[in-house]
């Protein structure tokens, strides 16, 4: 990162963590002073919420973590059967989103890619994070993929809030959430997408949505197929 950006990264993190820090110091003074004067009830709601701005904060050092492991630029491109690989973490998916239903429509002998399989593996947990957080539970989010000319295509679809076409700019931009009335129920910090975008640029990818308000969204990955001889590109329009 150019020094600028690393400062205005510094003092918007800053400024992130300060808002949870403040909720748990004034919830446990508020514990601590008046223990006594407090009904149950509302010491089980002080905890809960000290426990919900802890897990945020967890949350967003992890996520600052892969930003800068993303600039340090210590990827490993190999060769990548992707649908193996998705295959690996679907199970854990699965486990963890419990409230979904995590559905893999893997192309048949699907050529492999030329990326580096840990950040794919966040990749597709970043996207299928938001496709559970962004949609109603019991809903499906659907991973397909398939190969078109020199690219290997990974789709993410949800059937959930969708994305307002005036929103599409701020989607990929650090620190930005977009208002929909499962944003203010769901733990987030806006740095989900931009670190995607980063992982998938860094490897020769790119990324794109489509998006219909209430009807849900689709994000698509593009990687360039593995070849021996050369480094091959995806072109836009494949
Ligand atoms: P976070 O989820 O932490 O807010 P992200 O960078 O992952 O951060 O996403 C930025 C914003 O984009 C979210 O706040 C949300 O409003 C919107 N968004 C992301 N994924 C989806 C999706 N699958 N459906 C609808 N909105 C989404």
């Amino acid at each position: 990162m150019k020094n600028s950006i690393q400062d205005e990264f510094i003092s918007t993190v800053s400024h992130e963590m300060r808002t949870p820090l403040t909720s748990i110091r004034g919830f446990s003074q508020t514990l601590l002073s008046s223990w006594d004067r407090i009904d149950d009830e509302n010491k089980k709601k002080f905890i809960k919420i000290i426990e919900e701005q802890s897990n945020r904060l967890i949350n967003l050092v992890e996520n600052i973590l892969t930003v800068s492991k993303a600039n340090a630029g210590n990827i490993v491109m190999k060769k990548v059967f992707i649908n193996a690989s998705i295959k690996s973490i679907l199970p854990m998916f699965q486990e963890q989103y419990k409230t979904h239903k995590i559905v893999f429509n893997p192309q048949k002998d699907l050529p492999a890619a030329r990326l580096d399989d840990d950040k794919f593996q966040q990749i597709m947990t970043n996207l299928i994070d938001n496709g559970c957080k962004y949609s109603p539970q019991g809903e499906n989010v659907g991973i397909t993929t398939e190969s078109k000319g020199e690219c290997i295509i990974v789709k993410v679809k949800d059937n959930g809030v969708g994305i307002k076409a005036e929103d599409a700019e701020k989607l990929f931009k650090k620190f930005s959430r977009i208002e929909n009335h499962l944003t203010s129920k769901t733990q987030g910090n806006g740095l989900g997408l931009y670190i995607t975008k980063q992982l998938v640029e860094s490897m020769n990818g790119e990324i794109t949505f489509e998006s219909e308000e209430n009807k849900g969204s689709t994000f698509i990955v593009k990687f360039p197929i593995y070849n021996e001889e050369e480094v091959l590109k995806c072109s836009q329009k494949s």
